[in-house]
């Protein structure tokens, strides 16, 4: 397996991946554009480069992990970008969420310079980052997902080869459906159950262990209870991936009308104000529609 590790992109899920990757004895070499939490990482033993294009040159594989499709376009593809510096036969790993599209676009661009490319992206949110524990969701051909493994075992527990180029997108979209729906869920059940008289921690630790429980309740427990919404994960980010979910789905012929009324929730929420705090803020949405605070006159 290659020795060289590229990284490009230290923010919440960034930082403690590359970590985990440094830790398991590979030679790191980070980028990010606010420079400091680069250098936040360069003191225990990374090198800091000046571009995504200087982390290529001399990688063996290089992995971004950015916000959105029109970062990674711009990393990878812009000027003094990744291709630019990329070795032949070198690796590139997309752990970002980004549309499928643009996925395949860049895995192509990345095959013409004799390169290739997996999308990655992941679940499990910062704590699973930390813990090295994420899901990791892989699109690409058979012989680079065995390449990459060892270092998707650094990063992650559950690794899966979905498919060809795009297929860990669509699968990542897949799961931000469900997670969006199911925060929504909970939360139309906590503001009924509490308004209705019914203590929130008593509805939660009722439906945990039925049929209704699900590792969403689980995580964002104390967030709900407590009304803490620091991000975990971002509302703006969700918002995005609701957004690629839809597209895909008008792509193919698929409606989602659910995904859709949530989209637009979380859209609420941006303009409220609220694109930086957690998802499971869509709880105060409903709270509001019942003008009711959980837990208040319980
Ligand atoms: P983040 O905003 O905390 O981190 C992104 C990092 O990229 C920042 O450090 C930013 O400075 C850097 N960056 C942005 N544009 C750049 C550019 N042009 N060049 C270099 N660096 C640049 O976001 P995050 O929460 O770490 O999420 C990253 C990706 O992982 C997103 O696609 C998100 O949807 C996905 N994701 C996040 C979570 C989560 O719980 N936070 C969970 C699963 C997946």
């Amino acid at each position: 397996m290659a020795d060289r590790i590229g990284f490009i992109g230290l923010g919440i899920m960034g930082k403690p991946m590359a970590w985990n990757v440094m830790e398991a004895g590979y030679d790191l070499v980070v980028y990010n554009r606010t420079r400091e939490k680069a250098e936040e990482i360069s003191g225990d033993g990374a090198t800091v480069a000046d571009s995504p294009r200087e982390v290529a040159e001399g990688s063996d594989v290089v992995i971004t992990m950015l916000p959105d499709s029109p970062d990674v376009w711009e990393v990878v593809s812009g000027e003094n970008g990744v291709l630019e510096g990329i070795e032949e036969g070198a690796l590139l790993v997309d752990m970002s969420t980004i549309s499928p599209v643009v996925t395949r676009e860049l895995a192509e661009e990345a095959e013409g310079r004799g390169a290739s490319m997996l999308d990655a992206p992941v679940s499990g949110g910062d704590v699973g980052a930390q813990e090295g524990t994420l899901s990791i969701m892989v699109g690409g051909g058979e012989e680079d997902f065995e390449r990459a493994r060892p270092l998707f075992e650094v990063m992650g527990q559950t690794i899966t080869h979905v498919g060809p180029s795009g297929a860990g997108q669509t699968a990542k979209a897949a799961n931000q459906i469900v997670v969006a729906l199911t925060i929504e869920a909970v939360s139309e059940a906590l503001v009924l159950g509490s308004k209705a008289g019914a203590a929130p921690e008593k509805i939660l630790e009722a439906l945990s262990g039925g049929l209704a429980g699900s590792k969403v309740m689980e995580a964002k427990r104390e967030k709900f209870l407590s009304h803490t919404f620091d991000p975990g994960f971002r509302v703006e980010l969700h918002h995005k991936d609701l957004g690629i979910a839809l597209a895909a789905g008008r792509e193919y012929g698929v409606p989602l009308p659910v995904t859709a009324i949530v989209d637009q929730m979380l859209g609420s929420l941006k303009v409220k104000g609220k694109g930086d705090k957690d998802h499971s803020t869509i709880l105060t949405l409903i709270e509001e529609g019942a003008q009711h605070r959980i837990g208040e006159g319980v």
